[in-house]
């Protein structure tokens, strides 16, 4: 990182998958780093993880879609490892099923965690970056956002956190807080693992599936999150801004 001051991110849902890559990454790239996550226990190793590599991190245990939990844990990060200036909005969760089946509780809880988990922690933490002049909000989407079978609540969720990406981007802007958006192809994690089981098949025969129509010939890892995640959040990467960046191993649009 060409940091001229140590910066301090935090990244939702980070005690596993995209979410837990993307935190080991900024943390190599200089940042201090906080994970938050529903499993302290898990959050907690996530951040000891980047503290026995050499970095700086704090875990805490922090639901992104409770508005007092969201001000205590952003508060606590501003005091242990100062202003928050990076977000990745990263938690998710995945309540799939067909629209006849859909339950209301599964559509709330999908728009709990995705929308009103980005805005919360956005609006938590605009003010450390405004203050300091500099910002940068990561906000995962999908290539469900574009639709997809039994996802209605999933990509009505990522297809609304690109219009949050460009607003608050347009909102933000003169504060030198860029805000953007990754979306995802398939990546290999445990949601996409939960996916495979409740559609019948093993991890390797659906990853098998999906590779076969990915140009690049590979599944997804989140490595491969996290190095976009690394480039939005850079200094030098203040000048694109309200982007959708697809990370699906050729296009999906
Ligand atoms: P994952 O392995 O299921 O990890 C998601 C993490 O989010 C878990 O640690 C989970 O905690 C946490 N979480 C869930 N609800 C939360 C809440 N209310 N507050 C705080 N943390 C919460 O998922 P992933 O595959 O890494 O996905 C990460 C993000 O990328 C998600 O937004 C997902 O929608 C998006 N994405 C993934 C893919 C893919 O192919 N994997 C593709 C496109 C987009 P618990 O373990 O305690 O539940």
């Amino acid at each position: 990182m060409t940091s001229t001051a140590p910066r301090t991110a935090i990244v939702t849902g980070a005690a596993r998958g995209i979410g837990a890559a993307t935190a080991r990454r900024l943390a190599a790239d200089g940042l201090a780093v906080a994970v938050f996550d529903l499993d302290e226990a898990a959050g907690l190793a996530s951040a000891e993880q980047i503290t026995a590599a050499g970095g700086r991190a704090i875990g805490l245990a922090v639901d992104v879609a409770d508005e007092e939990a969201v001000q205590r844990g952003v508060s606590r990060v501003a005091e242990e490892l100062g202003a928050p200036t990076v977000l990745v909005n990263n938690a998710g969760i995945l309540r799939d099923n067909l629209l006849f089946k859909m339950t209301v509780g599964d559509w709330d809880a999908v728009m709990n965690v995705h929308l009103r988990g980005a805005f919360l922690m956005s609006r938590a933490t605009q003010k450390y970056m405004t203050e300091a002049k500099f910002g940068r909000i990561v906000n995962l989407s999908s290539t469900s956002a574009l639709g997809n079978r039994g996802q209605a609540n999933y990509s009505a969720a990522k297809a609304g956190l690109q219009g949050f990406t460009k607003t608050l981007a347009i909102e933000l802007g003169k504060f030198g807080v860029t805000v953007n958006a990754i979306a995802p192809g398939f990546i290999a994690t445990d949601m996409t693992a939960a996916t495979a089981e409740r559609v019948g098949v093993t991890f390797e025969q659906f990853t098998e599936a999906l590779v076969g129509q990915i140009p690049v010939g590979r599944a997804g890892q989140p490595d491969d999150i996290a190095h976009t995640a690394s480039f939005l959040v850079s200094e030098g990467a203040g000048f694109v801004s309200g982007q959708v960046i697809y990370v699906a191993g050729g296009p999906t649009d």
